[in-house]
């Protein structure tokens, strides 16, 4: 029976860790969080940052715009944003409704203050093994994936999804780690066959119990990204929980797995961007 990875202790531990570093800060870091439009989804994610945010001792400053927002007033609440010396984060709730430029606005964000880290002077930093902001959702899987793995040179790391937000920044933890990466995708061939040869398998795909059992190496640590609403309205992963319990060494559950460490990690990274002054040389715009 596989060991079961509690993203949810973990990250409590993690957080408190964390009031406990900002209850000793001068200066309390702030967070903007942007929420354009009214998607119930957003809505929770954003309440729950929020009051994570107020737990920690974290300013959270609050920007809900109507759906019908413009280009320009998000731009300029951006740039606003990035100039306010009160502020040290920001965060823009994703996705945006579809009249927006999520890239444009996302890149308009200051690298510095980018506590998502997708602006792209972060994702070269990753690239490049230097110090940026890392995406909050990846760094929780590391955190999660070394709480079981002690040593992980030379391991098999296999990661099913190459998004921008979350596959390609996990590969590059793993790789800096000393992993030898596999990236698969919608056109990977022999996808259980790539899949059996992981030692720490990361499945981000978004597809209902898609990972089975007899795609697992027994033993393997795998981490569960996918977020899917089942028919009967419970939440599942992207692996078959229940019959990879059988061959994993390790497995993280959908809820309680690794959704609380994307929370966990944004605090970090906010009182991250705190720290780093005003002086960085790292704004974009
Ligand atoms: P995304 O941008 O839609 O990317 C999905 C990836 O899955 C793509 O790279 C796609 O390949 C790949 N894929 C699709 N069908 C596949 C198949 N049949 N076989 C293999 N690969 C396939 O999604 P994302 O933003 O990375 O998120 C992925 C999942 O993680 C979602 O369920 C999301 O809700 C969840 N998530 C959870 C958290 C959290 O905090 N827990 C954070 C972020 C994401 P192509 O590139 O070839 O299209």
């Amino acid at each position: 029976m596989a060991h079961i990875i509690d993203g949810k202790s973990i990250s409590n531990t993690l957080k408190e860790e964390l009031a406990q570093h900002v209850a000793e800060m001068a200066h309390k870091p702030g967070l903007a969080v942007i929420l354009v439009g009214e998607d119930p989804a957003s809505k929770v994610y954003v309440n729950n940052k929020i009051k994570a945010c107020e737990k920690t001792g974290i300013r959270s400053i609050e920007h809900r715009l109507p759906t019908d927002t413009t280009n320009q007033i998000t731009e300029d609440l951006i740039r606003n944003l990035n100039k306010d010396s009160d502020v040290d984060g920001i965060l823009l709730q994703l996705p945006l409704p579809k009249h927006l430029d999520s890239d444009r606005l996302i890149q308009l964000i200051s690298a510095e203050k980018d506590v998502d880290g997708l602006n792209l002077l972060n994702v070269g930093a990753l690239v490049a093994n230097v110090d940026g902001m890392v995406p909050c959702t990846p760094q929780g899987c590391m955190i999660l994936i070394k709480s079981f793995v002690k040593d992980l040179n030379g391991l098999n790391a296999v990661v099913i999804g190459r998004s921008l937000l979350f596959g390609k920044p996990m590969a590059q933890l793993l790789l800096q780690a000393n992993c030898t990466i596999t990236m698969a995708h919608s056109r990977t061939k022999n996808i259980d066959a790539v899949c059996r040869n992981a030692d720490i398998l990361v499945a981000a795909v978004g597809r209902e119990k898609m990972v089975k059992a007899d795609w697992i190496k027994p033993g393997a640590c795998v981490i569960d990204v996918g977020i899917n609403r089942m028919e009967n309205g419970k939440l599942c992963g992207d692996v078959d929980y229940e019959a990879a319990l059988e061959v994993a060494g390790a497995i993280t559950p959908v809820p309680g797995g690794v959704g609380p460490m994307t929370i966990a990690c944004l605090l970090a990274n906010t009182i991250k961007a705190s720290r780093q002054g005003k002086s960085a040389n790292f704004i974009i715009n």
